[in-house]
């Protein structure tokens, strides 16, 4: 590794001790940089890399709400505005009990890449809560996020700062969100959040765009690498959330066997191909556990998960989609689905897979499809929300789908073209991490040293 990349990495390393999903974030980035760097010393003059690794700001605010018996809970609350430098600040809300400054910080640097790569004028943020909303009523579910947005609100708008959702934030969530900040603003804001129900502001595909623009992405990967497709290859999918949900609804129309999917608690093995209208029952109308999969398809086989090595991928498949959490595919998780003779690797959730197990896969010549390029496909679509609401106008779900559908083709082909620049063959993780890098740096040279 260049010298200047090892003195950042050892200043951001001192400055964030506490902070390892930031770190793991930030080393992934800064390791397949390396010949940009080379090719550019300037950068070192200019401080892109401190500076890039810098948040804009970090806000945390104290959320208080009172539960159904009466009892006033507190909850933190963050957003983080990592960067600005091509539009307004854009990336999800997620309340989950695990929720950190680590997790927010790299869930926003990750965003300003992602956003970059989509080829939208939208700068890079995060935010959330250590709030669970497992379990919660609606009302409960609604006041936690009034009290978020009372104080939210101060800083986000259309053209500042845009939220839209993530883990445990969907549709219901962003309605009470948008409703109290328009109850507070008392204005038309139509375009402060994304992810709006269509009633209200909302974009078709945009609830099925994250999912359906990682299938676009692993096609274009499969079909540039020996002239493969979906067409019957067999699939596992981890989470059963938005992205999981739109990822098997769109592999299933290609053609593929989506054989096994997830939550927190355990997966369902299905070998005649997952019933995803089951699916969609449980997780978007009842609100179920997987497990409750076994209901519908007798047949079916529920595995519990017992460690951090989630028992999906022990199952054998051609192609594995991570569309759950950070980390959830361990070194030894990929050495299983390697073993077992996997070819490509689709990462829908953010940073699923931990750095050694990226590097084993690239080392044993699967193909991995990285979540800043791959995912990407959700912000892309929130930003054509954003600018229908600009238009005051509506687009069909067809027109939203096709400009998805050329967005990720056109992020591929930018992944790809940086590998072709910097001859490193199909490693597309630091194709996407160039390609992003190179347009952020040239827009903060452009923009002086603030
Ligand atoms: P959802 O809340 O809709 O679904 C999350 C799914 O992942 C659930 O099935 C959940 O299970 C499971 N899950 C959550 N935490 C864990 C864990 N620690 N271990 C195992 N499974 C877990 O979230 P999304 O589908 O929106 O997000 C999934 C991932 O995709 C996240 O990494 C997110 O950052 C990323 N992403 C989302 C985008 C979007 O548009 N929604 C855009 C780009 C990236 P359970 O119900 O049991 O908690």
């Amino acid at each position: 590794m260049s010298e200047y990349i090892e003195n950042v990495l050892r200043q951001i390393k001192e400055k964030n001790i506490n902070e390892p999903e930031y770190l793991q974030a930030v080393e992934e980035v800064l390791k397949t940089i390396k010949p940009v760097i080379a090719k550019h010393p300037e950068y070192q003059n200019l401080a892109i890399l401190e500076r890039m690794t810098e948040p804009e700001r970090i806000i945390t605010f104290r959320v208080p709400w009172v539960d159904d018996n009466g009892k006033i809970n507190v909850n933190r609350g963050y957003r983080i505005q990592f960067n600005g430098l091509i539009g307004p600040y854009k990336g999800g809300l997620r309340f989950d009990p695990s929720v950190n400054q680590s997790i927010m910080k790299f869930l926003g640097f990750e965003q300003i890449f992602k956003n970059a790569l989509t080829g939208l004028p939208i700068g890079g943020a995060k935010g959330g809560s250590d709030f669970d909303p497992k379990h919660k009523s609606d009302m409960e579910i609604m006041r936690f996020c009034q009290s978020f947005m009372t104080e939210l609100q101060r800083h986000i708008g259309p053209d500042v700062d845009v939220p839209a959702g993530d883990i445990g934030v969907g549709a219901r969530e962003i309605g009470y969100l948008y409703g109290q900040y328009r109850r507070i603003k008392d204005r038309y804001d139509g375009g402060v959040l994304t992810g709006k129900g269509l009633e209200y502001g909302g974009s078709l595909a945009r609830t099925e765009a994250t999912g359906y623009g990682l299938i676009y992405f692993m096609r274009e990967m499969l079909k540039a690498n020996g002239g493969q497709s979906l067409e019957g290859k067999t699939v596992t999918i981890s989470g059963s959330g938005n992205v999981a949900i739109y990822a098997c609804e769109k592999a299933q129309m290609l053609g593929a066997k989506v054989v096994a999917m997830s939550d927190s608690n355990g997966c369902i093995y299905d070998e005649n191909g997952i019933d995803l209208a089951v699916i969609k029952q449980i997780k978007e109308v009842e609100r179920g556990r997987i497990k409750e999969y076994l209901k519908y398809h007798q047949n079916a086989k529920y595995i519990e998960k017992t460690s951090a090595d989630s028992p999906i991928w022990e199952i054998k498949t051609d192609i594995a989609l991570p569309c759950a959490t950070q980390n959830e595919v361990t070194l030894i998780s990929a050495k299983k689905l390697v073993e077992n003779g996997v070819i490509a690797i689709g990462e829908g959730a953010n940073m699923p897979c931990e750095i050694a197990a990226t590097e084993y896969f690239l080392e044993k010549g699967v193909l991995v499809a990285p979540a800043k390029a791959a995912n990407a496909g959700g912000v892309a679509t929130s930003a054509i929300e954003m600018s229908q609401n600009s238009m005051r106008y509506y687009l069909s779900f067809e027109q939203v789908d096709n400009m998805l559908e050329a967005i990720m083709v056109n992020i591929f082909k930018s992944s790809q073209e940086a590998c072709e620049t910097y001859n490193l063959g199909n490693n597309y993780v630091a194709g996407a991490n160039i390609a992003a890098f190179t347009k952020l740096a040239k827009a903060m040279i452009a923009q002086g040293i603030i």
